[in-house]
């Protein structure tokens, strides 16, 4: 079963398939005939799908790539604000609504295209008036209301690329953003809700920028009335932004003009700050919104679940859809407030059709029961979309079956911050999916998998390192300020093409699937063994909710797999003993053979996890070799490490 000279052992057998339902196939955005336009002439698609957008000036070429730096639509001139707002309204859509919007403890506001025109003209001016320049930076760090989509485009409108700043992140993390982009005007609030508990925003804004002296203004949006300290650089919101005109006209920018800067998850080291622009990214997630998706702006209702501190919210709460004239919605708080049904009972309400979420959050539910989602009416439901990590097969499943009625069918989506949008997933009209795998390249992607030595492998039974061989209109332009990084990072380990950092396989029907973090690899004796496949064997025992594996040095194997497990909800009883660590490792020999046998197992409440809710392994390899813990700054709730390092000397 097992080559030791492969680049990836193949673990994983999972045969179950869906074709797409008939009556959406029939009529989807894009049939199969995309792959052939796309294949006979890469460039002239991208075209295609950038003349959906409106330019004041066309480009004067398709692409200008001098490796590894790509100008997308080199000439062609643009406002992205223009594009995400104010022609839905000179086409007639000003009445519909742009956003459904909840607030945590219950409050909502309904946004339709013409009052997001309104209010985006006046904070531009009043962004223009607090003397922010095209190409001046600002720091975003808000709570999921509305204003902070406002916020965004009205950066973009005025041209002054924005750095937003997940509202849950220290003010440590908040300061190094703004240093290492040099904000000079930050917006946030006085406080969001989450879990009920109004967050220190303000407070944490004003520790940062006591080490920013660039820092000019603050804006503070009112949205809990929590007590906040004042200073003379602090300015309201209401106070600044409503007084402004409900009017104003955008200039152009080139199509390489910044849109953005956006730090990567922390995954697995300090985050990169990513670079985007505005002509190719704004195609790309407008072209992969809709066809993915299979977005029908008339009836849809589209909802991402991300936090808009993430770049799935960027592209697909905010740029994607906005420039589709999508009717989303958009949610303040956490899944369980207050109570765990809340998701489901938005589904309900809005009749949402769409929903694109994470398999951390799928297998939280899974962890809450079925019976939670079962007291709703999902019916509306049509298109189910997930991202992030790879998705456990049985995670898959549990979505499909319990979200999605079983008729439903699946996005997995493979993207990362610095390729912008969605370039591996099932096109829904068009592919038969499987629990676990992302299917296929969209059309005019070109991705490949390479061996050790950078040759590409052939599309049958093959695993290796992911690697994308042509440049792509979403593509980062560089890590902000450090061009040299951006080649290391991404451009060192082969020549010719972009490192994406993930093991992935061709199974024998050509589709892929990814592997994990190439970092993440584990070698138990000689057996280069991927986190994911053995994470899926435990999540496959009904007994398991989620499961993390990582190496730990071993004298005789050079490596050995520590699992760390969270049991299912209703089945919680007797998942504490050595029995049930037993009863697991009996399970991984039956589903995947004894080489994937966990040495040891430990059964966990919580795993640590990124903000963006992915598994830090990282982390667990630090406890598991009795290490010192690496940057932690990007941890959800670092308290989740001390937990486990109380079970470590127990375990079995
Ligand atoms: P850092 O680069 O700082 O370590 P990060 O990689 O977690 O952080 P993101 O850009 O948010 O930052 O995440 C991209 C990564 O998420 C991908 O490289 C991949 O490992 C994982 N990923 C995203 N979607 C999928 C998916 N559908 N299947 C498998 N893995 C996915
Ligand atoms: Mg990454």
């Amino acid at each position: 079963m097992s080559d030791p000279d492969a680049t990836l052992s193949d673990l994983l057998h999972e045969t179950r398939t869906f074709p797409p339902p008939p009556e959406l196939a029939e009529h989807a955005n894009v049939t199969a005939e995309a792959f052939e336009t796309a294949e006979r002439d890469r460039l002239a698609f991208w075209e295609r799908a950038a003349e959906r957008l409106s330019w004041t000036a066309r480009w004067d070429r398709a692409l200008d790539w001098e490796l590894p730096f790509a100008h997308w639509f080199p000439g062609g001139r643009l406002n992205v604000a223009y594009n995400c707002v104010d022609r839905h309204i000179e086409a007639g859509h000003g009445d519909r609504v742009a956003l459904h919007w909840e607030g945590e403890p219950g409050d909502t506001r309904v946004i339709t295209y013409q009052d997001l025109y309104g209010q985006v003209c006046q904070a531009a001016n009043a962004l223009a008036e607090l003397g922010v320049r095209a190409g001046d930076r600002v720091a975003i760090y808000l709570p999921m209301i509305p204003e902070v989509v406002v916020a965004m485009l009205a950066c973009a409108r005025i041209g002054a690329p924005h750095t937003v700043v997940f509202g849950g992140f220290s003010a440590e993390a908040l300061r190094t953003r703004i240093q290492d982009c040099d904000a000079q005007v930050v917006i946030t609030a006085d406080g969001g809700y989450r879990r009920g508990a109004p967050s220190p925003l303000k407070a944490n804004v004003d520790a940062a920028v006591a080490d920013c002296p660039e820092v000019r203004h603050v804006l503070v949006v009112r949205r809990t009335g929590q007590d906040i300290d004042w200073h003379e650089r602090d300015l309201w919101w209401h106070e600044v932004v409503d007084r402004q005109s409900r009017e104003h006209s955008p200039d152009a920018f080139e199509s390489d003009h910044p849109l953005f800067i956006l730090y990567t998850s922390g995954t697995t080291g300090k985050p990169k700050g990513i670079l985007h622009t505005t002509g190719g990214y704004l195609t790309f997630v407008a072209w992969t919104h809709w066809a993915v998706f299979d977005l029908k702006p008339e009836r849809d209702v589209f909802w991402c679940t991300a936090d808009v501190g993430w770049v799935t919210g960027h592209s697909y709460i905010v740029y994607g859809p906005l420039a589709n004239g999508a009717s989303s919605v958009m949610y303040e708080g956490t899944p369980d407030t207050p109570h765990k049904g809340r998701w489901w009972e938005l589904v309900e309400k809005h009749r949402v059709s769409i929903l694109y979420t994470a398999p951390t959050a799928i297998r939280t539910c899974m962890k809450w029961g079925a019976e939670i989602p079962a007291e709703f009416d999902l019916s509306s439901l049509r298109l189910l979309g997930t991202v992030g990590e790879p998705i456990n097969p049985e995670a898959w499943m549990w979505y499909r079956e319990n979200i999605g009625r079983g008729e439903c069918p699946i996005v997995d989506t493979w993207w990362q911050t610095e390729t912008g949008g969605i370039l591996i997933s099932p096109l829904p009209g068009v592919h038969t999916t499987k629990p676990g795998s992302a299917i296929r390249p969209l059309p005019g992607i070109s991705a490949a998998i390479y061996n050790d030595e950078g040759q590409v492998l052939p599309r049958k039974d093959t695993a290796g390192y992911l690697v994308l061989t042509e440049p792509w209109p979403g593509m980062m332009r560089t890590i902000w300020g450090d061009d040299d990084r951006y080649r290391e990072v991404y451009w060192s380990r082969y020549p010719d093409a972009y490192f994406a950092g993930d093991g992935a396989k061709w199974d024998t029907d050509g589709d892929i699937w990814l592997l994990g973090r190439v970092d993440d690899v584990m070698n138990i004796s000689g057996h280069r063994i991927s986190t994911i496949e053995v994470e899926s064997a435990l999540v496959s025992h009904p007994k398991v909710a989620e499961a993390a594996v990582v190496g730990a040095a071993d004298p005789t194997t050079g490596q050995a797999i520590v699992a760390f497990v969270i049991p299912r909800g209703a089945t919680r009883t007797g998942t504490d003993g050595e029995q049930f660590v037993r009863e697991l490792r009996d399970h991984v020999t039956h589903e995947i053979g004894p080489i994937a046998k966990p040495k040891q197992i430990l059964v966990v409440a919580e795993l640590p996890k990124t903000r963006s809710g992915k598994i830090m392994r990282r982390l667990l390899r630090d406890v598991a070799a009795n290490r010192e813990l690496g940057d932690v700054t990007t941890l959800t709730d670092s308290s989740v490490m001390d937990l486990i390092k109380e079970k470590l000397p127990t375990a079995s």
